[in-house]
This record gives C-alpha cells, sequence and structure tokens, in this order.
C-alpha cells in the first residue's frame, strides 16, 4: 500500500494543492494529506482532531464554492489518490472509491460489465461530492439520480469522545445505521464525514450477476448540437424559444412520459456571444428516434422567427458521447459562479422578461455568461420526496446560472452579474426561486454560498430549505448523531438539531 503524503508549504506540491479547479479559491492549510486506504483516512482525522485543527476533505476538486479551500481550513485530507472501481461480490454492489472522477466510473463499469450510472457530464468530477450532492446527467431522466442506485456508504465519522472510526451504512431497512446512507443521498458533501466507498446496486435488481445490477447505457445515441443567431431573436422570439422548450419538458415529465432518452442543454449564452447553442441526444434504439429529435427541434423553434444553423447531427457510440464531453461553452475556465434553480414548469412570463433583459445587457458585454436550461424529471420523479435527501422530485428543468473568466482582477464585476441576475429573475420571490407553483428551489451540487446572506435572499426562506426543503429536520438529526463535534462545516453546511 502506498504511504500517505504530508505536504507543507515548504514542499514545492503544496502550490499546486491548495486549490480545486475554481481558481478563485485559494486556502492556506498547515498541510495537505493525501491518502490511498481508509486506515490512512482514519489515521490523518485522528492526527487532525487532536491536533484541534479545522480540517476538510477533497476528491475531485470541483467544488464552485470555498468549502475545502478558505482561511480556516488548517488540513485538507486529499483521498483523489483512491480512485479504484470495482464490484464486489461480498457487498453483491460496485464499490467505487470517492476519488474516482466520473469518467473513471463510466468506463469502468462500461468496460467490465456494460453497466452505468445515471450521474454527471464532466468525466473530470470526483465521485466524493458528486454523489453526496444527489449528482444527475444526461441519462437521469430514464434511471433517476445516482443516488436512486446507492446502495451503501463507507464513512469515517467522529464520535462525540473524538475517536475517528469507519462505519458503513445501507439502504436495508434494518440497517441502524440506515439514516448515515439516507444523508448521503443529496445532502452534499462535506458534512458528517470522510467517505471512502460508494457502493452502487440498482434497487429493483435481483440476482448476482453484476451485468444486471445496474442500468445499461443505450449502445448508440444521435446527437444534436443546434445553434440559434442572437440577430435573429427579438424579445417574442426569445420568450417563444425559452417558452416551447419548458413547455416540450412539461409534456414529458412524469416517469412513464414519452422520450425519457432524450436530453438536452439549452445553453444561452449573453447575447455578446452572438449566439447560442442546444445540444440534445437521444437513444438511436428508440423507435422513430430521428423523428423524434426533429419534432423536438422543431417543436422548440416553433414560432420564434429564428432559423438554426445545424453544427453536428451524428449517430455514436454512447460510450464516444460519454468521453468526448465539451463543457458547457468553449471558454477557458479557471474562475466561476454558479447559481441553479429547480423549475416546476415553463418560466413564468416575469421571469422569462429578466431573463431576456439580463442576457442581453449590454453594460455586461461578457459571452461566457449563461443560463443553461436542463433536462430533468422522467424517471427522476418516480421517487418520494423524502425517500432521498434529494428532495426535488416533481420538476421538469434544472437552471445553471454560470459565468466563467480568467482575470481574479474581474471577480467582483461578474459576481456582480450573476448576483443582479438572479434577483431580478426571481424578485417577486426575494431574489430566490422559493418552492412554489414554478421553482422549487436550488440544487447543493451547484453550491451558492449567497442563498444563506441576506443580502443576496430577501425571501424569508432560509438555504437550507431552498436546497433540502422539509428533508432538512432529517439531516439535521443525521448531523447531531454523526458528527456530533461538527468536525465538517462549511457555509452551507448541515447544522445539528
Ligand atoms: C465542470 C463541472 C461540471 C459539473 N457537472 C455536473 C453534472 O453534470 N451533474 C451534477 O450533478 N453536478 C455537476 N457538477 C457539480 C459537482 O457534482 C459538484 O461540484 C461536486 O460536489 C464535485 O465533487 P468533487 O469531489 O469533484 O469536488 P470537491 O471539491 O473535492 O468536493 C466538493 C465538496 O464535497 C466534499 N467532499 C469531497 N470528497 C468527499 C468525501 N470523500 N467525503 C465527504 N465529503 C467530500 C468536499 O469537502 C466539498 O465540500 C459539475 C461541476 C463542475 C465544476
Amino acid at each position: 500500500m502506498t504511504e500517505p503524503l504530508l505536504i507543507r508549504p515548504d514542499d514545492a506540491r503544496y502550490w499546486g494543492l491548495i486549490s480545486g479547479s475554481n481558481t478563485r479559491w485559494v486556502g492556506s492549510p498547515d498541510y495537505i494529506r493525501l491518502v490511498w486506504s481508509t486506515e490512512q483516512v482514519v489515521a490523518a482525522l485522528q492526527q487532525a482532531v487532536d491536533d484541534d485543527l479545522r480540517v476538510v476533505v477533497r476528491s475531485g476538486g470541483h467544488c464552485d464554492e470555498d468549502f475545502t479551500a478558505n482561511g480556516k481550513v488548517r488540513a485538507v485530507i486529499d483521498v483523489s489518490g483512491m480512485d479504484t472501481v470495482h464490484y464486489d461480490s461480498v457487498m453483491g454492489a460496485f464499490a467505487v472509491a470517492p476519488g474516482a472522477t466520473l469518467g473513471r466510473v463510466y468506463s469502468t463499469l462500461y468496460k467490465g460489465w456494460g453497466v452505468t450510472l445515471p450521474g454527471g457530464t464532466c468525466p473530470t468530477v470526483g465521485a466524493g461530492g458528486h454523489v453526496a450532492g444527489g449528482g444527475y446527467g444526461a441519462l437521469s431522466r430514464l434511471h433517476g439520480l445516482i443516488v436512486d442506485h446507492l446502495y451503501a456508504v463507507e464513512v469515517v465519522v467522529v464520535d462525540a469522545d473524538g475517536r475517528a472510526r469507519a462505519v458503513v451504512a445501507t439502504r436495508e431497512p434494518d440497517d441502524p445505521h440506515r439514516d448515515l446512507w439516507w444523508a448521503h443521498t443529496g445532502a452534499g458533501g462535506g458534512n458528517f464525514g470522510i467517505v471512502t466507498r460508494y457502493w452502487f446496486r440498482s434497487p429493483e435488481a435481483v440476482g448476482d450477476d453484476p451485468a444486471r445490477l445496474l442500468p445499461t447505457p443505450p449502445a448508440e445515441l444521435i446527437v444534436s448540437d443546434i445553434s440559434w443567431s442572437w440577430d435573429e431573436l427579438d424579445e417574442a422570439g426569445f420568450t417563444r424559444l425559452v417558452t416551447n422548450f419548458g413547455e416540450w419538458h412539461e409534456r414529458h415529465a412524469g416517469p412513464d412520459a414519452d422520450h425519457l432518452s432524450l436530453y438536452s442543454q439549452l445553453k444561452i449564452q449573453h447575447r455578446s456571444a452572438g449566439s447560442f447553442r442546444m445540444s440534445t441526444q437521444i437513444d438511436a434504439a428508440e423507435p422513430d428516434a430521428e423523428h423524434t429529435l426533429d419534432a423536438f427541434l422543431a417543436a422548440v423553434g416553433a414560432g420564434t422567427g429564428a432559423t438554426y444553423t445545424v453544427n453536428d447531427r451524428s449517430r455514436v457510440p454512447w460510450f464516444y458521447a460519454v468521453r468526448e464531453w465539451f463543457g458547457f461553452v468553449e471558454a477557458a475556465v479557471a474562475r466561476w459562479k454558479v447559481k441553479s434553480a429547480y423549475m416546476r414548469r415553463a418560466l413564468p412570463a416575469p421571469q422569462l422578461d429578466a431573463l431576456y433583459r439580463q442576457l442581453t445587457r449590454e453594460d455586461y458585454p461578457h459571452p461566457y455568461a449563461m443560463v443553461a436550461l436542463v433536462s430533468y424529471g422522467g424517471r427522476i420523479n418516480a421517487v418520494a420526496t423524502d425517500a432521498t435527501a434529494a428532495a426535488q422530485r416533481d420538476s421538469i428543468l434544472k437552471l445553471m446560472y454560470v459565468t466563467l473568466w480568467t482575470d481574479p482582477a474581474e471577480d467582483e464585476r461578474h459576481d456582480r452579474w450573476i448576483r443582479e441576475c438572479f434577483d431580478a429573475v426571481y424578485a417577486t420571490t426575494g431574489g430566490v426561486p422559493v418552492p412554489g407553483e414554478a421553482t422549487d428551489g436550488c440544487f447543493i451540487n451547484y453550491a451558492d454560498a449567497d442563498l444563506a446572506d441576506p443580502a443576496h435572499n430577501s425571501s424569508g426562506i432560509p438555504w437550507h430549505r431552498l436546497y433540502f426543503k422539509d428533508n432538512y429536520p432529517a439531516l439535521q438529526a443525521a448531523k447531531a448523531k454523526w458528527d456530533p463535534r461538527e468536525v465538517f462545516s462549511h457555509n452551507l453546511s448541515i447544522r445539528p438539531a
């Protein structure tokens, strides 16, 4: 077994390990400890607790906020080297270590057994944070969230007496630790302890043939990438287009709706980009797949007065599409800020009106500012709201607001735009998408610390209700039980009951 490594500031590697992907967050810990096994995590966590150091864990490093890289953090436990994916015949489930990237997870499951998990689209995201946050992706309309297939979790927790130990918790109804499993189905990372292993097996799976325990991905996809020129869209055309996209999803939202394999991202970049794209995929084996895709494209474009340009239309192996992820926009991605919203129906008129104004602002001509509308619903909506910590189970779309840049001197300018944009779109509900008729709160994997700041959330609805709705009290109880000393905390961490 590889020995743990202790990296301090006098080690050149320190400077490469004090931030994650979002380089606007840079920590100044006393050390980073690289570990390769559960035993090493127990020892590393014990040391940090004994030394009374604020400790965090990092897996894939894709956190949007500063949770693992801020001035208060004194010790970082980096589990990115724990990245194995294998079939565990004792558990009867696939074991995924937290440092495994989604690309590695998909590749190993596909090559070994022809199965997959309905997780995120970015292959460099780490399982560690992604799964705990209730990750979703291109197969989620067909197969639900990644946590809907989570069978068990191994977590290194710290007891009330300060002792670190590993606990395995499963979804079995008679498991006395079931609450710890449940707490890892959508509360977000950095809350209860350090996950050292996830195990996956679909709830409806029977038998012990690994090739039948998780979803089978499509063999081939038909993929489409089209773009609209802003020059061809006036406000009425824009409004029609976004409404059409929402209404198609309203018609195809339920667990038994048609065309659950159709997944689309409408990525509306700021007008200064000149155009914006919509990327769509559908299972090529779906009856009439070509026609369904054409009908979808026609439905979204209907009545807009604009014609779209076809950038790509091809039939590709699913495994090709899952590997070759081109990102949301073609930009250098060094610094960013995100926000999110769940939609229960197509965007209401006041939200559309504000969105149009914000994306066409002349005082912020930034091509890499974007609001993406992403397909949701389907089998995600087959699961009860309290069955997992991921509470939003009747939405049709997920919205991601994002702005990307590289120059640190521009942080304030970009933060200002995204805040003003969000504030304007949700002006009638205190500047946030409160659970209600049209919206249903926010997604913890797109972490946004502004929600906990009254300057940016005047709704009277606390941040935890936006993320977890009625599941928050049970998460608080799990926090009190499993992290009684609040060893793990960040701006959006669960507070004990
Ligand atoms: C480019 C990009 C694309 C994305 N695409 C998607 C997508 O398609 N779908 C989706 O659902 N999300 C997506 N996300 C969001 C992503 O799922 C979250 O940011 C996730 O938390 C990242 O996990 P990580 O391990 O890579 O990050 P990290 O920065 O390592 O961790 C994130 C948080 O989880 C905690 N954590 C990490 N490891 C552990 C562990 N082992 N045990 C306990 N807590 C842990 C950290 O302390 C931190 O609080 C995307 C993010 C980016 C940047």
